[in-house]
C-alpha cells in the first residue's frame, strides 16, 4: 500500500530536507523499515537499542496515536498518512535534539530522565550573589539545564576574587560581575536563560525579584542580606538554599517555609558588627565555596526535581582542615519572631539597622582623611603617627612606609604605646576595622585620630600604585 510519512522539521536534515516520504507497506513497522532504508540516519533518532520507538517520539496514523491502535502492527491502507511527532515539536519544557544529546547522562538516571530534565528546563533558580558560592552554583545549575537562572549582584570583578569565584576570569577584571557571569554561563549552555538584577537587594525590591523564581540560593557575604533573603523567602513561601563560608569552614541548609525551620530559628539575631570578620577580612580557602556552592546547587536541583531528601531541618557543617562533614538537627523555634507561634515580624524590616549597621553596610562614620590628604601631611613633614590595625600576615603582603602594626584585637592593651601628642591616622585593608579602631582610640582620649578612608587599598590606588593589593 502506498502511504505517506510526514517528517517534522527537526528531522528533515536526515531526509535531505524532504517533508514527506512516500513508502509502500501493509503495517506500520514495514513503513518505518522502508523509511529507514531510504534514510538510514533517521533510525537512530527514532528507535532505541532494543528496536522500540523512543519514549519521546509519538507516531500517529491518520491522526491517531499508534499506542492506542495496534502499535507497530497497526495495519495501513492506501493513502494513509503517518506523522512522526517527537517531543521536540511539543510545547513548554520539551527538549530539543541538542538538549537530549547534552543532557544524556541525566536522561539515563531514572530519578531525572526526560520528565525530570523538563522540570529542570522549566525551573527558575535565583542566586543572591555572583561571588564565591554563586560561582560554582551558577555553573552547575546552568550545566544541568536549569532553564532560567537569575543573578542578583552589583559588584565588579576584582583580581582578588579570582582565587575562588570561578564564574569570572582574568579577562573580565573590572567588569560588572553580572556581565562576566552571563558571558560565562551562556558560553557553557546556550539553552539557559540568564536574568540579571544589577542592584543591591533591599526591602523595597526583594519581593518583586524573588517572586518569579522557584528556589532562592543564598550566596551572600553579609548578615543584612541573609536576614532579608530569609524573611522574603518566608513571606513568599519559597525554599531558601543557604550556604556560608569562612576560612576553612562551611555551612549549608535548606530553609523551607512550612516544611522546616528558618534562618532566624537558627540564629535569632546577627552578631554585633565586627565580631565575626568577613571573608575579605578573615580570608577563605579558594576551593571552600566550591564545595559548599556545589552542595547548594545539588539541593536546588533536588527541589526542582522533587526527588531525594532535602537538607530541610538539618545544618550541614563542613571542616576542610579536618575533612569532616557533620550534621546538626535544626528545629523550628516556637519563639522564632518570624515563623514561631507569636510572630512579631510580620513584614520586611530595616535590615541594615537590624544588623547594627548604618545604611548601606558602611562602618560608622568618624573623622576620615583621604589617601591624598595623608600623602600631603606626610610630605609636608607633619607629625603623624600612622597605625596599621591589620593582621601581621596582611602586613607581610603590603604595608605603607612608616606605619606601625598594632592588630585591632591587641589595640586595647597597646593604646599606651601610641604618642597622643601627634596626629594619629589609622588604616586597615579597606577602612572598616580602622573605623572601629578610631572609635576605640577616641574613647581612650586620643581625640586627634583619623581613619584612612578606603584603607591601604585606596592608598595603593591613589598614592602608591607600586604596592601589591590583595
Ligand atoms: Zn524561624
Amino acid at each position: 500500500m502506498p502511504v505517506e510519512i510526514r517528517i517534522p522539521t527537526p528531522l528533515r536534515r536526515f531526509t535531505g530536507e524532504k517533508a514527506h516520504i512516500d513508502v509502500s507497506a501493509d503495517v506500520l513497522e514495514g513503513a518505518l523499515t522502508a523509511l529507514f532504508s531510504q534514510h538510514p540516519g533517521l533510525k537512530a533518532q527514532l528507535v532505541d537499542e532494543k528496536g522500540g520507538i523512543r519514549s519521546f517520539v509519538n507516531i500517529y496514523v491518520n491522526g491517531d496515536d499508534i499506542r492506542f491502535l495496534e502499535g507497530a502492527s497497526t495495519p495501513l491502507a492506501e493513502g494513509d498518512k503517518i506523522a512522526i511527532v517527537p517531543a521536540i515539536a511539543g510545547g513548554s519544557g520539551a527538549l530539543s535534539r541538542e538538549e537530549i544529546a547534552r543532557y544524556s547522562r541525566h536522561l539515563l538516571l531514572p530519578e531525572v530522565a526526560v520528565a525530570g530534565q523538563q522540570k529542570l528546563k522549566n525551573g527558575r533558580v535565583l542566586l543572591v550573589g555572583a561571588g564565591g558560592l554563586g560561582s560554582p552554583a551558577a555553573l552547575y545549575l546552568a550545566a544541568a539545564g536549569v532553564g532560567t537562572i537569575g543573578l542578583v549582584d552589583f559588584d565588579v570583578v576584582d583580581e582578588s576574587n579570582l582565587q575562588r569565584q570561578i564564574l569570572h576570569d582574568t579577562t573580565t577584571i573590572g567588569q560588572p560581575k553580572l556581565v562576566s557571569a552571563r558571558r560565562r554561563l551562556e558560553a557553557l549552555n546556550p539553552h539557559v536563560k540568564v536574568e540579571l538584577f544589577e542592584e543591591r537587594l533591599t526591602s523595597e525590591n526583594v519581593l518583586s525579584i524573588f517572586d518569579g523564581f522557584d528556589v532562592v540560593l543564598d550566596g551572600t557575604d553579609n548578615f543584612a542580606t541573609r536576614y532579608l533573603t530569609n524573611d522574603a523567602c518566608f513571606f513568599l513561601k519559597k525554599p531558601n538554599v543557604y550556604g556560608s563560608i569562612f576560612r576553612f569552614e562551611g555551612q549549608a541548609s535548606v530553609f523551607w517555609p512550612e516544611k522546616g525551620p528558618c534562618y532566624r530559628c537558627l540564629y535569632p539575631s546577627p552578631p554585633p558588627p565586627g565580631l565575626v570578620p568577613s571573608c575579605a577580612e578573615g580570608g577563605v580557602l579558594g576551593v571552600l565555596p566550591g564545595v559548599v556552592g556545589a552542595l547548594q546547587a545539588t539541593e536546588a536541583l533536588k527541589i526542582l526535581l522533587g526527588t531525594g531528601r532535602p537538607l530541610t531541618g538539618r545544618l550541614l557543617l563542613y571542616d576542610a582542615l579536618e575533612l569532616s562533614f557533620s550534621e546538626l538537627k535544626l528545629r523550628r523555634d516556637p519563639a522564632c519572631p518570624l515563623c514561631g507561634e507569636n510572630r512579631t515580624i510580620t513584614g520586611l524590616v530595616d535590615y541594615a539597622e537590624f544588623c547594627g549597621l548604618g545604611r548601606g553596610d558602611e562602618p560608622p562614620a568618624g573623622a576620615e582623611i583621604t589617601p591624598g590628604e595623608l600623602d600631603t601631611w606626610v610630605k609636608r613633614g607633619d607629625p603623624v603617627e600612622l597605625i596599621d590595625v591589620r593582621e601581621p600576615h596582611e602586613a607581610a603582603i603590603c604595608a605603607i612606609d612608616g606605619a606601625r602594626l598594632i592588630p585591632l584585637a591587641s589595640l586595647p592593651e597597646r593604646v599606651h604605646e601610641i604618642d597622643g601628642g601627634r596626629t594619629i591616622v589609622v588604616h586597615c585593608k579597606s577602612g572598616a576595622r580602622s573605623a572601629r579602631a578610631v572609635a576605640l582610640l577616641k574613647q581612650a582620649g586620643l581625640t586627634r585620630t583619623y581613619n584612612l578612608r578606603g584603607g591601604i587599598l585606596a592608598w595603593a590606588r591613589e598614592v602608591d600604585p607600586s604596592l601589591p593589593v590583595y
